[in-house]
């Protein structure tokens, strides 16, 4: 699902073309930061290792929202930690533990580019595959276990199966529509900084 409304726009530095996308010539279509052979915009938004920062920053940002949004009466959260109870070195972005009701949710947060429909699909069942083998270290505990994976498209599309992914986080119907807008902003701001700073060189944004 593309919002229209909410959909990146990259502003002047759209003008300016990046290699990959000019098809006349021969012109050197590889990436001006790391060489890659094409230059294109999946590759700058969630390809090149140049601005593997600023992805953090984008995860994070949109991470951070879900987990203030959990009521604490869901469990105890920790993020991005090795999983309690187990010996597995994976480490979720976020885990929510019950331990009275034995109940365990692992989710994880991706930012995927948006330019075929299958790419979502792919993302969740690549991240959910991921933590296959888990749930049975903690089943053998006597835990229920889901696995879940929130997807957010870097252009700003919304992945309309987050739906009951945030719905089994506990967050209300209300506060969940503007949650997702949230995070939707969040990440056109952070793709647009990191596409800025790849045309112009200029870093858009601070770090402590
Ligand atoms: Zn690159």
């Amino acid at each position: 699902m593309v919002d229209k409304k909410e959909q990146i726009h990259m502003g002047p530095t759209q003008l300016r073309p990046l290699n990959g996308d000019i098809c006349h010539g021969n012109r050197d279509k590889r990436c001006r930061k790391c060489s890659y052979v094409n230059e294109t915009l999946p590759h700058v938004l969630c390809g090149c290792k140049q601005h593997s920062g600023a992805w953090r920053h984008r995860h994070n940002a949109i991470q951070n929202r879900l987990v203030k949004a959990i009521p604490p009466s869901l469990g105890k959260i920790t993020v991005d930690s090795a999983i309690p109870g187990t010996d597995s070195r994976m480490r979720p972005d976020i885990v929510v533990t019950d331990a009275e009701k034995k109940k365990v949710l692992l989710v994880d947060v991706t930012v995927s580019f948006e330019n075929q429909s299958p790419a979502f699909h792919e993302a969740r069942a690549r991240k959910e595959s991921k933590y296959a083998l888990l749930p049975e270290a903690l089943k053998a505990q006597g835990y229920e276990v889901q696995v879940h994976a929130l997807i957010v498209g870097a252009l700003g599309s919304w992945d309309p199966r987050n739906e009951p992914v945030v719905r089994a986080c506990g967050v209300g119907r209300r506060y969940a529509r503007l949650m997702r807008q949230l995070m939707v902003s969040d990440t056109i701001r952070w793709s647009r900084d990191i596409y800025t700073e790849h045309i112009t060189g200029h870093r858009e944004y601070h770090t402590e």
